[in-house]
C-alpha cells in the first residue's frame, strides 16, 4: 500500500469540497448571519427557532399529546430553551439521534440593583457572565437586550427590552483608560488591569429637568423617567429583570474571499443554528426520532432549570416514551448524541497553545472531539472508540468534510462541553463541533466551510 492509502493526513476542506457543496457555502452563511443578528440572547434564539420551526410546519408539543412517525414537534422550557423532534419510523426503545448545543453565549449581565449616579453620569452595575477577558468589553459599541418582569399592584407585565439594535438607536460602553494616564494600568497583569466591579455600563449624562428639590441624582432620575415612559417601570423592577450587554455589532463576512464570519456568539450559535436547520431539512421520516436539544447556561457550568443538567430534558423524553411505553432508560442506553459545541481553531498567531497534529483547523471541516476536560482529560466524558468509528462511518458515509479536534496543548488549559451530562444518562455521546478563532471574544471568526459541514454532518447523522 502507499503512504498515502496507510497515512492519515488532515487536509484542507478546499482539496475535497464538491462543486455541489461549494455553491451551497455562502447561501447557507446568509441564513445563519441573519439569525445571528436577531439572535443575541437565548431569548431572542428561542424566539426566532419557534419562528423557524412554526414555517416547517412544527407544532409546540404537549404531553397528551399523541405522537405518530413524521410528526413534527417542538418544546420550549422557559423562553430560554428548545427541544425540537421530529418522529421517527422505529420505537423510541430503538433510542433516538440526539444532537445538543448551547444557546447563551459569554456577555455583560446588568444587576439586580443596578442604577447609580456617580461624575454626572449614570451607570449599569454589571456581572460578567461566562469565560471572558474582561478587557476585550471596554470600549466597544453595546447594546442591552432582555426582559423586565414589571411588577404593578400584584399584575405581572413582562416586557421585551432591545435597545441598540435598529438603525438610529442608541449603544451603550463600558469606558478604557486614556493610555497617557495609563501607566499604572499597563504594568498590571491582563487580569487585573480591569476588574469585574468596574464593567459599570456608561448609560446617560443629561440631568431631570424636573424641580424635585430632594433629589440629588438628577442624572439616574432622567433615567428612570426615561425607562418608565417607555416601560412603565420603576428602578425596583430590575430585582425581577434579566438585561444583558452584549456586543452591538452585526455578523459580517471576513477575509479578501468571505471565507470567514466575524459576528459576536458564534459559541455556540454556530453548531445550534446547524443542528436546528439539519433537523428543520428532514423531508422523509428518519427511522429513529431525530431531536436537536438547544441548552441554556453551558457557559457557567450547565446547572439551573434551563441548563443541560435540568431534569427538563429528562421529563420531555419521558413524556415521548410513556406514550409508547417504552421506559425511558431502555431509550437513553440505544440513543446516540453529537454535542455540538465549538473547539479552538489552530492560530498560527499563537501556536504555542496548539498542537498541530490534533488541533482542528478552520477550514478543514466539522470537527469530531473525542474528549475534551482538563488536566488528564477530567471533567469529559471521553468517546469511546466503537462510537468514534460509528460517527466516521456516518460522515464519511454522507460525504461530509470533518476532521478531529481536541482543546490545545495538554495541560494548556482546557474546558469542557455538555457532553458529560448526557453521557451520564447513559447516552452514547461524542462532541463535535465548528472551529473558532478568538474563541470567547465579543468577535469571535469561524470559517463558511465548517458551518455548512455543521449543517451536513447533523443531518447526515439525524438519518443514521
Ligand atoms: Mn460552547
Ligand atoms: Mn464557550
Amino acid at each position: 500500500m502507499t503512504s498515502e492509502q496507510l497515512f492519515f493526513d488532515k487536509k484542507s476542506g478546499f482539496d475535497r469540497l464538491t462543486e455541489d457543496d461549494r455553491v451551497r457555502i455562502a447561501p447557507y452563511a446568509e441564513g445563519y448571519k441573519a439569525f445571528l443578528d436577531t439572535a443575541k440572547t437565548e431569548r431572542d434564539a428561542v424566539a426566532e427557532l419557534i419562528r423557524m420551526a412554526e414555517a416547517k410546519g412544527f407544532r409546540a408539543y404537549d404531553r397528551t399529546m399523541a405522537l405518530h412517525p413524521g410528526d413534527r414537534v417542538y418544546k420550549v422550557n422557559r423562553g430560554k430553551g428548545i427541544a425540537l423532534a421530529v418522529i421517527g419510523q422505529k420505537s423510541l426503545a430503538e433510542g433516538i439521534r440526539l444532537a445538543a448545543a448551547h444557546l447563551d453565549a459569554p456577555r455583560i449581565d446588568i444587576r439586580t440593583v443596578p442604577l447609580y449616579e456617580d461624575g454626572g453620569m449614570a451607570y449599569f452595575k454589571t456581572h460578567y457572565y461566562g469565560g471572558i477577558k474582561k478587557y476585550q468589553w471596554l470600549a466597544i459599541p453595546l447594546e442591552l437586550r432582555g426582559v423586565v418582569c414589571v411588577c404593578d399592584k400584584g399584575e405581572i407585565r413582562k416586557v421585551d427590552v432591545h435597545i441598540g439594535d435598529k438603525p438610529g438607536d442608541p449603544k451603550f460602553v463600558i469606558t478604557d483608560l486614556l493610555p497617557h494616564l495609563a501607566s499604572d494600568q499597563m504594568s498590571k497583569k491582563v487580569t487585573e488591569i480591569v476588574k469585574g466591579e468596574d464593567l459599570n455600563l456608561l448609560l446617560a449624562l443629561e440631568p431631570s429637568r424636573t424641580e424635585d428639590e430632594k433629589c440629588k441624582d438628577k442624572v439616574k432620575l432622567a433615567v428612570m423617567e426615561y425607562l418608565h415612559a417607555e416601560y412603565g417601570m420603576t428602578e425596583a423592577d430590575f430585582q425581577s429583570a434579566e438585561l444583558c450587554a452584549v456586543p452591538a455589532w452585526n455578523a459580517c463576512d471576513i477575509g479578501f474571499d468571505r471565507a470567514f464570519i466575524g459576528a459576536y456568539g458564534h459559541d455556540d450559535r454556530v453548531c445550534s443554528y446547524p443542528a436546528a436547520t439539519a433537523l428543520l431539512a428532514l423531508e422523509d421520516t428518519p427511522e429513529h426520532t431525530a431531536m436537536a436539544l438547544l441548552v441554556d447556561k453551558e457557559e457557567i457550568g450547565s446547572d439551573g432549570v434551563t441548563g443541560m443538567q435540568s431534569r427538563f430534558f429528562d421529563t420531555l423524553l419521558a413524556d415521548f416514551c410513556r406514550a409508547e411505553g417504552v421506559p425511558p432508560e431502555i431509550c437513553y442506553e440505544s440513543s446516540m448524541c453529537l454535542s455540538a459545541d465549538v473547539c479552538n481553531a489552530f492560530d498560527p498567531n499563537f501556536p504555542e497553545v496548539s498542537e498541530r497534529r490534533n488541533d482542528a483547523r478552520a477550514g478543514s471541516g466539522l470537527a469530531l472531539i473525542k474528549y475534551t476536560g482538563a488536566r488528564g482529560k477530567s471533567g469529559t466524558s471521553d468517546a469511546t472508540a466503537e462510537l468514534m468509528a460509528r460517527m466516521r462511518t456516518i460522515f464519511d458515509g454522507a460525504d461530509v468534510i470533518w476532521q478531529t479536534g481536541q482543546l490545545g496543548r495538554v495541560d494548556q488549559g482546557g474546558g469542557g462541553t455538555v457532553a458529560m451530562y448526557l453521557a451520564n444518562r447513559n447516552i452514547d455521546t461524542v462532541d463535535a463541533g465548528v472551529p473558532v478563532l478568538s474563541m470567547h471574544a465579543p468577535f469571535e471568526t469561524i470559517a463558511k466551510l465548517d458551518l455548512y459541514m455543521a449543517h451536513k454532518g447533523f443531518g447526515a447523522f439525524y438519518r443514521a
